[in-house]
């Protein structure tokens, strides 16, 4: 994908701060970060998101996104930490190559991860829901 930033940065065409490469991964510092120690880590194979994942690939993000974690942990000391990943434009993605972040969180900083809570969902909707969904 020519176009696609992240590519670029796993081409080595334009710079990044890395933390961690392997075969299959790339983890960076975030150019544009909500503090110190704003992580994303990226599948080297261009899909746009969690839908385009395969098991496998899975399979070994997981263990990376835990390792990172601890490894910030330790750097950092952080209070908290989200990991969170969007999808899709309205779910606020903007580069769209897979990645997740990982947001150390500090008591008392202004980043904010929070949503307004619906309150008027009907029970028949929220149980017709799950019945479509249950697996
Ligand atoms: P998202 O909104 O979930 O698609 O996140 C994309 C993230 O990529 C944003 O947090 C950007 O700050 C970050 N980003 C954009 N360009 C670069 C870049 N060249 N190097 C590192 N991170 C970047
Ligand atoms: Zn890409």
């Amino acid at each position: 994908m020519d176009d696609c930033i992240f590519c670029r940065i796993i081409k080595k065409e334009i710079p990044a701060r890395i933390l961690h490469e392997d075969e299959d991964f790339l983890v960076i510092l975030d150019a544009f970060p909500s503090g110190l120690g704003h992580t994303l880590i990226l599948p080297k194979r261009h899909i746009p998101d969690i839908l385009a994942l395969d098991g496998a690939e899975l399979e070994r993000l997981a263990p990376l996104i835990k390792e990172t974690a601890g490894r910030l942990k330790d750097a950092l000391g952080f209070d908290g930490l989200n990991v969170l990943q969007n999808n899709g434009p309205a779910a606020g993605q903007t580069v769209f190559h897979l990645h997740a972040h990982l947001i150390p969180r500090w008591e008392g900083d202004r980043v904010n991860v929070k949503w307004p809570v619906k309150k008027d969902l009907r029970d028949e909707e929220i149980d017709e829901f799950v019945r479509k969904v249950k697996f």
